[in-house]
C-alpha cells in the first residue's frame, strides 16, 4: 500500500531523515519506536504532506507522493492522521466537528454521512456526547473523537503520532483500545508511540529508528525480548 524508498528529509541543512525505507502492506500495523528527536514525527508529517522532503519517494498505490504535483486534499481523504493535541474545532459540537470533513471536503449527503459518523461514535462509546461542545469532554473523549474524525473520511490509512502523551494515565487506555479495534478490523496503520507493552501488543511489525536512520526492523516479540542493536537496547533499557 506504502511504499517508501531513500526518504531524505532536511531541516535548514541539518538532516533529519536520513534514507528512510520502509514498505507498509495493506492491513498492516507498524510501530515506529526511538528516542526523542529521532524523526518519527517529521516522518509521519512528510507521508501526510505536511513537509516536503529532498529526495526519495514515497509511494502510495504507486503514485509518488514526494512528487511536487501531488494533489494533497487527495490523499489526506486515503491517509488520516491524528495527532498528540487533538485540535478540535472549540464552537462545534462533535458531530459537526466529526463531520466537516465528510461534508465540505467529500461533498457527501449529510444523512448518510451522519448515520456513518453516529456509528464509528457509537464505537468509541461517544454516541451520546455527539451534541456536546470539546470544552465539556475529556481529554481522552476528545482524542476518541479526533480519531472518529478521521475514520468518517474513509481512510485507507492511519497515522498516529503520541495520542496518547498528552492525556492523563487513566485515559490512555480508553484511546488506545479504540485503535486495537482498528486493527482488529485490519486497518493499516503507522503508530508512533512510547507505550510499549500497546506497541508490543498492536505492531505486527517493529521499527526503531534512530537519528533519522531505520537502526532495527523487527517481530515485537524479537523486539522486545531480544533486540539485536545496542541503540536498540539502551532504547528499551530506559523503559525497564
Ligand atoms: P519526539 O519523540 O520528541 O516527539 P521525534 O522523533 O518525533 O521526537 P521530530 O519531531 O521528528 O522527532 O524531530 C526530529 C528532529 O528535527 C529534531 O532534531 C527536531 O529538533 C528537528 N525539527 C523538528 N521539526 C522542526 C522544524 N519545524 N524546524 C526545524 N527543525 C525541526
Ligand atoms: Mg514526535
Amino acid at each position: 500500500l506504502l511504499a517508501i524508498q531513500n526518504l531524505h528529509k532536511e531541516y535548514d541543512g541539518v538532516t533529519v531523515l536520513d534514507g528512510i525505507s520502509l514498505n507498509i502492506q495493506k492491513g498492516e500495523v507498524v510501530v515506529v519506536l526511538g528516542p526523542s528527536g529521532c524523526g518519527k514525527s517529521t516522518l509521519l508529517r512528510c507521508l501526510n504532506g505536511l513537509e516536503p522532503v529532498q529526495g526519495g519517494e514515497i509511494r502510495f498505490h504507486g503514485e509518488n507522493l514526494a512528487a511536487s504535483n501531488v494533489n494533497w486534499q487527495e490523499f489526506r481523504q486515503k491517509i488520516g492522521m491524528v495527532f498528540q493535541s487533538y485540535d478540535l474545532f472549540p464552537h462545534m459540537t462533535v458531530l459537526e466537528n466529526v463531520l466537516l470533513g465528510p461534508l465540505k471536503v467529500q461533498k457527501r449527503a449529510r444523512k448518510e454521512a451522519q448515520e456513518q459518523a453516529e456509528q464509528l461514535l457509537d464505537r468509541v462509546g461517544l454516541r451520546d456526547r455527539k451534541n456536546a461542545y470539546p470544552r465539556q469532554l475529556s481529554g481522552g473523549q476528545k482524542q476518541r473523537i479526533a480519531i472518529v474524525r478521521a475514520l468518517c473520511m474513509n481512510p485507507e490509512m492511519m497515522l498516529f503520532d503520541e495520542v496518547t502523551a498528552a492525556l492523563d494515565p487513566e485515559m490512555v487506555r480508553e484511546v488506545l483500545d479504540v485503535i486495537l479495534g482498528l486493527a482488529r478490523q485490519g486497518m493499516t496503520m503507522l503508530i508512533v508511540t512510547h507505550e510499549m507493552g500497546f506497541a508490543q501488543a498492536v505492531a505486527d511489525r517493529i521499527v526503531f529508528i534512530d537519528q533519522g536512520k531505520i537502526c532495527e526492523t523487527a517481530r515485537p516479540d524479537e523486539f522486545f525480548t531480544s533486540p539485536r542493536t545496542e541503540r536498540a537496547q539502551q532504547f528499551l533499557n530506559i523503559f525497564h
